[in-house]
């Protein structure tokens, strides 16, 4: 695996690489990673002829000094993790190579896309992921960019982004990959503390139980079972639950077609925030 910390030289290589009319798949972390990020490592290494992979734990996306600080760091085990499934080529970049002095992230308001959800509980968040993800489409440009459902919100960002904005990159969007407990993979779950562990997995049990009780219950029960669910931990402390359009965000008062309702969830357990969503449809 090739490593590279500059944009001009990934730049050179991709510009090379480019010229023998072969295809690029593009995987952004924020590293820590685990066996979701493999999972879209994977997918793409089996769809195109080269696959990048960046690991940035980008500032500008960060509203709480505290989160960003603690965000785990295991650049080594990474490494070892991309070379092990056939990863290309390693883009990890400091702060000042991505973001040089007096640099300003613009602000989107794509309604509920943007300022719903995510975008209300972290002010500024996705002004920081559309900021970062297309300035490391530029330097990539990748013929296909992976994503996973786990970020729900973000995959709407990213999708939104392209549309207004014309890339010519198909964003795909792979299955959130879980523990056999259910509790969705993520870097941050590094930091739960066993107890911790053992609440956090309230989080997909309320996810699966909304999932079950959606043909019988409407969307304000649904939520409150949820709500009661998370409320069992004494450690949990839900942001949000919630049932919305999966392509526009928007709340939804009624399921009328699960397959196009998705439910989210935000809580903090105990100093470590988690998120997960379901599509309420019956193949995931
Ligand atoms: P992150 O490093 O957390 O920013 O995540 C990088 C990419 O991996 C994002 O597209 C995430 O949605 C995706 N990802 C994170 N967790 C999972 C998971 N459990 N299953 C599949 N993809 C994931």
């Amino acid at each position: 695996m090739l490593l590279f910390r500059q944009i001009a030289p990934l730049r050179a290589y991709i510009h090379q690489y480019r010229s023998g009319n072969k295809t690029i798949g593009f995987v952004p972390t924020m590293g820590a990673l685990h066996a979701g990020h493999v999972s879209l490592v994977e997918q793409s290494i089996h769809e195109n002829d080269l696959t990048v992979c960046s690991i940035f734990v980008n500032p500008t996306q960060f509203n709480n000094a505290e989160d960003l600080a603690k965000y785990p760091r295991t650049l080594e085990n990474d490494i070892l993790m991309l070379e092990k499934a056939g990863c290309d080529v390693l883009f990890h970049p400091d702060g000042a190579e991505m973001y040089p002095d007096g640099f300003v992230t613009q602000q989107y308001n794509w309604g509920p896309v943007t300022h719903s959800l995510e975008g209300a509980f972290r002010p500024g968040h996705f002004d920081g992921v559309i900021t970062i993800v297309q300035k490391l489409f530029e330097v990539v440009t990748p013929d296909k960019a992976y994503f996973g459902q786990k970020d729900f919100q973000q995959c709407a960002v990213i999708e939104r982004m392209v549309t207004e904005f014309d890339m010519p990159v198909e964003i795909c969007i792979r299955p959130t990959l879980r523990e056999a407990d259910g509790l969705a993979l993520s870097s941050r779950n590094t930091r739960l503390s066993a107890e911790e562990r053992q609440e956090a997995l309230l989080i997909s049990k309320a996810l699966y139980e909304i999932k079950a009780h959606r043909g019988n219950q409407t969307v304000g029960e649904l939520v409150a079972s949820a709500t009661g669910t998370l409320g069992s931990g004494s450690l949990m402390k839900p942001e949000y639950i919630a049932i919305v359009d999966r392509y526009t965000l928007e709340p939804l008062e009624s399921i009328d077609k699960p397959g196009d309702s998705v439910a989210l969830i935000a809580s903090w357990c105990g100093n470590v925030r988690l998120i997960d969503n379901m599509i309420l449809n019956d193949s995931q």
